[in-house]
C-alpha cells in the first residue's frame, strides 16, 4: 500500500498557523502543547509537532526524540498541575487505529485509579 501524504489543510496544520486558536500551554521551536478540545480527562494535552508529519510512521526518527523529550516534560508538568495518580501518553496512526486529525499528536492524558477515561 502506497503511503498517504501529508496534508496542509488538517486541523492541527491550521492551529500551527495561527489560523485557528488554540488553548496553548507550551511552545518552543520544535514543539507546540495545547488543550484537547474535547478532553478525555481533565488535563488532557495534545503535542505536536511544529515539522509536518502526518503521523509516527513517516516521521523523521532524529524529530521524534526531540519531540519526545517535550512529552516528557510535558507529561511530568501536567502530572503536577492536576495532582494525577499516573499519566496515559496515547498515539494513533491511521484510520484504522482511531487517527482523526492528520498531524501527529501525542496525547497527555492523566489518569486517576477511580476515574475512568472519558470516550
Ligand atoms: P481521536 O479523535 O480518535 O482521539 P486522534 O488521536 O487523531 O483521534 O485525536 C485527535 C484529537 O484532536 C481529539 O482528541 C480531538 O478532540 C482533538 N481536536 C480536534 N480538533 C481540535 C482543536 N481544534 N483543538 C484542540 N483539539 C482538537
Amino acid at each position: 500500500m502506497a503511503s498517504a501524504t501529508y496534508d496542509n489543510n488538517n486541523i492541527f496544520a491550521k492551529i500551527l498557523r495561527g489560523e485557528i486558536p488554540c488553548q496553548k500551554v507550551y511552545e518552543d521551536d520544535v514543539a507546540l502543547a495545547f488543550m484537547d478540545i474535547m478532553p478525555r480527562a481533565d488535563g488532557h494535552v495534545l503535542v505536536i509537532p511544529k515539522a509536518p508529519s502526518r503521523n509516527i510512521l513517516d516521521a523523521d526518527p532524529g524529530a521524534l526524540g526531540a519531540l519526545m523529550a517535550r512529552v516528557q516534560t510535558l507529561a511530568r508538568a501536567v502530572k503536577t498541575a492536576v495532582a494525577a495518580e499516573g499519566v496515559m501518553i496515547l498515539q494513533c496512526n491511521e484510520p484504522a487505529a482511531g487517527q482523526t486529525v492528520f498531524h501527529l499528536h501525542f496525547h497527555i492524558l492523566p489518569c486517576w485509579s477511580h476515574v475512568e477515561l472519558r470516550p
